[in-house]
C-alpha cells in the first residue's frame, strides 16, 4: 500500500484520481483550499478509513510522510484563474516549490499536472513536447501559462540539482463528471446552457479548435506516467487527438441533449488560442501504448448525464 498526496484533490480531475487511487488499494491524502473544488466531489470517500481530507493552501508549506505526490492544485478555467492572477501564479510557483521541497525531504516521487497552455497560441500543429510554445508573458492568460511554465522549470531543476524523482504531464482540454456547473470552460458551459434551454455562448466565430479528452483516459495516462522508470521525467502530452471547432462542439451538444437552444456569438477573449491538438506519439511509446479510448459523443453522453443529475438536485 502506498501513501499518496493529491493536491487539488477536491477538484474535477483530482476527485477522479482520489477515487481511482483508493480503488487500487492505496492510502490517499486529499489536500485542497476549495477555491474551485468542492467537498461534494469527494464526500462519498469520507467514510473510507484510507482517505483523509485536509483543508490547506499549497502556497504554504505542508509536512507529511508520503510515497507519491500528484500536484494538481491550481484553478484551470480561464474565468477562475484570471479572477486573482497573482494568487494563480503563486499557486503554481510557490505551490511547486513547497511540494518539491516536501518530495525532496521525504524522497517521494512527484508528478506535476502541467498543461497544453505552455504552448500558448501554437504556431506548430499538432503540438509535440519539443515545441517551446508561443506564449504572451504579459497577457490575461499569462498568470496561468507562465506559472505552469515556471513550475516545469522548477520540477526540472529540483530533479537535476537535488535528484528529486519527477514526472511532468502536459494535459490537454479534459472534461467529464465532477466539473463544476459554474466552471466557465466550454464543455460545462455548453452542456449547462443546453440543458437549461439557453442559447450556447460561442466566443469569436467558433472556428477555433480544441481536442477534448475524457477524464478516465487522462487518469489512466497520469497513473501510467507515475509508474514509469525513474529516468523518464517527461514532459509527456496527455490528450485526445480528435480536434473539433467550437461550432462543431456546440452542434454535437445540442444534438445529444435534444435541446431547442440556439447559438449566440460573443467577443473572443484576448489571446485565446486558435488551434490545439496534442501530438501523443511520446505518450503512446512510453506509457505502454496509452491512447484515449473514449470518443467525444460517448464522453459527452456521460457528462450530460452527470449535469442532468446536478441540475435536478438544484431544483
Ligand atoms: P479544478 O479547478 O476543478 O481543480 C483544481 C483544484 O485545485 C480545486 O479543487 C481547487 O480548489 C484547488 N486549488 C486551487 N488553488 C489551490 C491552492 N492554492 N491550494 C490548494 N488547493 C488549490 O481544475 P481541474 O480541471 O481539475 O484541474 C486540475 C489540474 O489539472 C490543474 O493543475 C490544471 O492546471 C491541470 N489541467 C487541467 C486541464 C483540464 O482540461 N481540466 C488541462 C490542463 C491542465
Ligand atoms: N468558449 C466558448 N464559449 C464558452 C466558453 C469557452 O466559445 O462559453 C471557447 C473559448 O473561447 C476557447 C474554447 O472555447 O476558444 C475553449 O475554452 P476553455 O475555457 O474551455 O479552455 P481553454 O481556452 O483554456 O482551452
Amino acid at each position: 500500500m502506498k501513501r499518496i498526496l493529491i493536491t487539488g484533490g477536491a477538484g474535477f480531475i483530482g476527485s477522479h484520481l482520489c477515487e481511482r487511487m483508493l480503488e487500487e488499494g492505496n492510502e490517499v491524502i486529499c489536500l485542497d483550499n476549495y477555491f474551485t473544488g468542492t467537498k461534494k466531489n469527494i464526500v462519498h470517500l469520507l467514510d473510507n478509513p484510507y482517505f483523509e481530507l485536509v483543508r490547506h493552501d499549497i502556497t504554504m508549506p505542508y509536512f507529511i510522510e508520503v510515497d507519491e505526490i500528484y500536484n494538481l492544485a491550481c484553478p484551470a478555467s480561464p474565468v477562475h484563474y484570471q479572477y486573482n492572477p497573482i494568487k494563480t501564479i503563486k499557486t503554481s510557483v510557490m505551490g511547486a516549490i513547497n511540494m518539491l521541497g516536501l518530495a525532496k525531504r521525504v524522497k517521494a516521487k512527484i508528478l506535476q499536472a502541467s498543461t497544453s497552455e505552455v504552448y500558448g497560441d501554437p504556431e506548430l500543429h499538432p503540438q509535440p513536447e519539443y515545441y517551446w510554445g508561443n506564449v504572451n508573458p504579459i497577457g490575461p492568460r499569462s498568470c496561468y501559462d507562465e506559472g505552469k511554465r515556471c513550475a516545469e522549470t522548477l520540477f526540472m531543476d529540483y530533479h537535476i540539482q537535488n535528484n528529486v524523482n519527477i514526472k511532468i504531464v502536459r494535459i490537454f482540454n479534459t472534461y467529464g463528471p465532477n466539473m463544476n456547473p459554474d466552471d466557465g470552460r466550454v464543455v460545462s458551459n455548453f452542456i449547462v446552457q443546453a440543458l437549461k434551454g439557453e442559447d450556447l455562448t460561442i466566443f469569436g466565430n467558433g472556428t477555433q479548435t480544441r481536442s477534448f479528452q475524457f477524464v478516465d483516459d487522462l487518469i489512466e495516462g497520469m497513473i501510467r506516467m507515475m509508474n514509469t522508470p525513474d529516468e523518464l521525467t517527461g514532459p509527456v502530452n496527455l490528450g485526445n487527438q480528435n480536434e473539433f471547432t467550437m461550432l462543431e462542439l456546440a452542434e454535437t451538444i445540442v444534438d445529444l441533449t435534444g435541446s431547442g437552444s440556439g447559438l449566440i456569438f460573443k467577443e473572443l477573449p484576448k489571446d485565446d488560442p486558435q488551434q490545439r491538438r496534442p501530438d501523443t506519439t511520446l505518450a503512446k511509446s512510453t506509457l505502454q501504448n496509452w491512447e484515449p479510448k473514449v470518443q467525444l459523443r460517448e464522453g459527452l453522453g456521460k457528462t450530460i448525464e452527470y449535469f442532468e443529475s446536478v441540475l435536478n438536485q438544484g431544483k
